[in-house]
């Protein structure tokens, strides 16, 4: 008798194991924001429930770390990622996260560059779309809503006098490589980099704003403040690493956030942040948190307010 009862007893066992780790993950878990450590890089990683968005894929395989500690195991599969331009510190770790998660759908802008950690992000975003991914390119500010609480909004502004993509269908990739030479040199002529054409992330979780800069230069800061787009936030991701090409006072008032954090390597060789952004960050009187002093920076969200792993 006690043997028969012994599997019906084991399966409701792990069935009651299934169902408390489901509703801890899925319906107690408050959502949040990772600020990943990649090292010298961005990732940033949105999850409310069963709904998840990456913006950018740090330089190596660090991304995956963030992703595995942070996503349960059975999760293999990503809602929305979004890449804010194309220079490796943002896209290396890329082709791993798509050999390993199906991407439902992704947002890139269409400028790419002739690297070979380009080549391969290309190659792997191309076999994901053959896998059913959505690929949008991004044309200009656009609104998408993801679950009930994850409500992004992505500024950007296109070159003119470029319309080639590199994501499209060529047949010969001498081909692309000469498009994407030539928009490159459009830009150069533009005196654009493709910092400057990063897609910016403005996020609302629950009630709790932040702002993903990307690379953004001052230039192109100051061309969001007066078009009205950065409005006060709670959260702040500053641009490009904390470099000084980023982070103007007009851009900081405009955005007035309580945090800002800098996702950059520890002893990293462009010295980065610059002490002179750090310094104007504190005389804001903006609280900084940092990938490098302090590793992955989580942000829980509950209805009305935030906390951070470091409070
Ligand atoms: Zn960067």
């Amino acid at each position: 008798m006690l043997k028969k009862l012994c599997f019906p007893l084991a399966s409701l066992g792990i069935c009651c194991l299934f169902l408390t780790i489901y509703y801890w993950q899925f319906v107690i878990s408050a959502p949040k924001v990772i600020f990943c450590d990649v090292g010298q890089g961005d990732a940033t990683l949105i999850i409310d429930g069963f709904y998840q968005v990456l913006v950018d894929g740090g330089r190596d395989e660090r991304v995956l770390d963030c992703l595995e500690k942070y996503l349960p195991a059975w999760d293999r599969e990503i809602d929305l990622v979004i890449v804010s331009h194309a220079d490796s510190d943002h896209i290396g770790g890329f082709e791993m996260v798509l050999n390993r998660y199906f991407v439902k759908e992704m947002l890139v802008s269409e400028y790419g560059t002739t690297t070979g950690v380009f080549k391969g992000f290309r190659n792997a975003v191309l076999r994901e779309i053959e896998e059913g991914m959505t690929l949008n390119l991004a044309v200009g500010n656009s609104s998408k809503k993801i679950g009930k609480n994850i409500s992004l909004k992505n500024y950007f502004t296109r070159v003119r006098g470029f319309s080639n993509n590199p994501f499209m269908s060529v047949k010969t990739e001498t081909t692309l490589w000469d498009k994407i030479n030539e928009q490159n040199q459009i830009i150069k002529d533009k005196k654009l980099d493709l910092n400057a054409l990063s897609i910016v992330t403005f996020l609302q979780l629950n009630s709790t704003k932040f702002l993903l800069m990307g690379d953004l230069d001052v230039l192109r800061e100051q061309a969001l403040v007066e078009q009205g787009l950065i409005t006060d936030v709670d959260i702040l991701k500053v641009g490009h690493h904390g470099s000084k090409t980023s982070t103007s006072d007009t851009f900081l008032k405009a955005s007035a956030p309580e945090i800002a954090t800098i996702s950059v390597g520890y002893n990293n060789s462009y010295g980065l942040p610059s002490p002179q952004v750090v310094n104007k960050i504190k005389q804001f009187g903006i609280r900084i948190l940092r990938t490098d002093e302090s590793g992955d920076l989580v942000v829980e969200v509950s209805k009305n307010s935030y906390a951070t792993n470091l409070d």
